[in-house]
């Protein structure tokens, strides 16, 4: 029987250990933590997170999207509040399209319950990856409770453990093996907006709501059982930062001048503050993902991003059904797939990261700038006028399955459309008019002149 070892029972790795598993291989998962289903759910990321079709595709494969859809809340756009607590929306998509908001544990929880449904299946919690010897794809582990080692050798490691991973870790004292690291000087810390009477929403739940304050943002997803997370992104340091609020006068003050209706939903705001960790952001990036075609990097792991697109665990999903269909494609021949997921998949993986981090400016900074919205209302009439011609950035990543990096070229083209078409005279009165058509027809001409001459080369 074909066997394969997974290190790390995450999100990713345990959806890639079902997809596996489905393809008869004899699957064996170590995991650091304790099994969530008995200890609980420890954080230390987020609470909840955005699911869209990208990652509904992984779990489509895995047999378990309608369950999870069942226990997601659906948010059809951000809700922006201002500084005086009034609202605007901007839907994400065209009628009925939504990001997901589920809950990280009961999702991780779900994916390891089916996983271990499955007689070719096993995980062993409480079992850290300390190292990996990559001539043999010897990996040595320690039991967390008793503090024994072993050893254990496999033909086909998969590395799922993650941004700071054991296994990548290993692969960086290789020559010629390149990885980089940036960590913003943003943190952030989750706090909570408890669920009204009889467990109503104290805001509107079918929307992710944004607070954009220029150089920091608070934001909040539902939960099912009626209360938001909220997550408070913030720098470090500098005049409005978390080394700025220490004392309880300082966070509430700072609450009451920027985030004053949220403030007054939130009881707990003090307890939370200081009891609730800062959470770092960081992009790490590698390359090769995999070596001698017995091991590989997925997920965090291989490709971690800031969260400003909702699009981290997407990703990983995809990198899961990608690799996936490339096993039909190569006939399970790792000698074959492992190459050439190194030699395609990077890029997109580069890609999103580019587009979270841009994604980042424009929740914090734009989505309140009268320009930005202006955008969006043309957008959003150019992709109903010219479905076939024309699709937002944001669709295109959250509602299709381009590529990343197909996805991030088309985000380039556009902002050079919209500066053109933003310098028309009038534009913000009047939007819908032959001289916005003629912008968009030239646009559009040079582009499709621009793919047929890359097509002929
Ligand atoms: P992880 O979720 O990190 O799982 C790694 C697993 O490996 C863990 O269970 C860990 O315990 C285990 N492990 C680690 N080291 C070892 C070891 N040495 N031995 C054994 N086991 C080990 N993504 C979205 O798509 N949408 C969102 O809305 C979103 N929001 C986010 C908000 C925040 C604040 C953050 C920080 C991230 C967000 N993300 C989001 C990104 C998402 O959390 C990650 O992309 C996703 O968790 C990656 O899954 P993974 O399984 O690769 O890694």
């Amino acid at each position: 029987m074909k066997k394969a070892t997974i290190i790390g029972a995450g999100l990713v790795g345990s959806l890639w250990s079902i997809l596996l598993a489905k393809r008869g291989y004899m699957v064996s998962v170590f995991e650091r933590r304790s099994d969530m289903r008995r200890a609980g759910y420890i954080g230390g990321r987020s609470i909840n997170l955005a699911l869209s079709n990208r990652g509904f595709r992984g779990l489509e494969r895995a047999g378990i999207a309608d369950e999870i859809r069942a226990v997601a809340i659906p948010m059809y756009g951000r809700m922006m509040h201002d500084n005086s607590g009034n609202l605007a929306y901007q839907p994400y998509g065209k009628e009925g399209e939504a990001i997901y908001s589920v809950s990280r544990g009961e999702l991780n929880i779900a994916l390891i319950n089916l996983a271990e449904k499955r007689s070719n299946v096993t995980i062993q919690f409480d079992t850290a990856c300390d190292d990996v010897n990559l001539q043999t794809a010897e990996l040595s582990f320690t039991q967390t409770a008793e503090k024994q080692t072993f050893t254990q050798e496999s033909d086909l490691v998969f590395a799922t453990d993650g941004a700071f991973s054991s296994v990548r870790n290993a692969l960086q004292k290789r020559p010629r093996f390149n990885y980089s690291q940036q960590f913003e000087n943003y943190g952030y810390k989750e706090l909570t907006i408890p669920a009204g009477e009889n467990g109503s929403f104290l805001l509107e739940k079918n929307a992710l709501h944004i607070w954009p304050r220029g150089h920091f943002m608070l934001m909040a997803m539902p939960n099912l059982d009626g209360s938001m997370t909220c997550t408070l992104y913030l720098p470090y340091e500098g005049e409005h930062s978390f080394e700025n609020l220490k004392t309880d006068s300082q966070i509430t003050t700072f609450f009451e001048t920027y985030f004053a209706d949220a403030k007054k939903l939130m009881p707990t705001l003090l307890a939370d503050f200081h009891e609730n960790p800062v959470g770092v952001l960081v992009t790490t990036k590698c390359r090769p993902w995999s070596f001698q075609h017995k091991i590989m990097l997925l997920g965090d792991a291989a490709h971690a991003i800031v969260p400003f697109y909702g699009q981290g665990m997407n990703a990983g999903f995809e990198d899961c059904v990608l690799l996936d269909d490339m096993m039909t494609d190569f006939d399970e021949d790792w000698a074959q797939i492992m190459p050439e997921y190194d030699r395609t998949r990077p890029n997109d993986a580069d890609a999103i990261a580019e587009l979270a981090l841009r994604n980042f400016v424009e929740m914090r900074d734009k989505v309140g700038d009268p320009r930005f919205l202006l955008r969006q209302k043309i957008a959003a009439w150019l992709y109903a006028k010219f479905p076939a011609d024309f699709t937002p950035l944001y669709s295109l990543v959250t509602f299709s399955h381009t590529p990343y990096h197909l996805a991030l070229q088309e985000g380039v083209a556009q902002d050079a459309l919209f500066e053109e078409l933003l310098n028309l005279p009038n534009i913000e009165n009047d939007w819908q008019n032959e001289a916005v058509l003629a912008v968009f027809n030239a646009w559009l001409a040079k582009k499709t002149k621009k793919v047929t001459e890359m097509q002929e080369i």
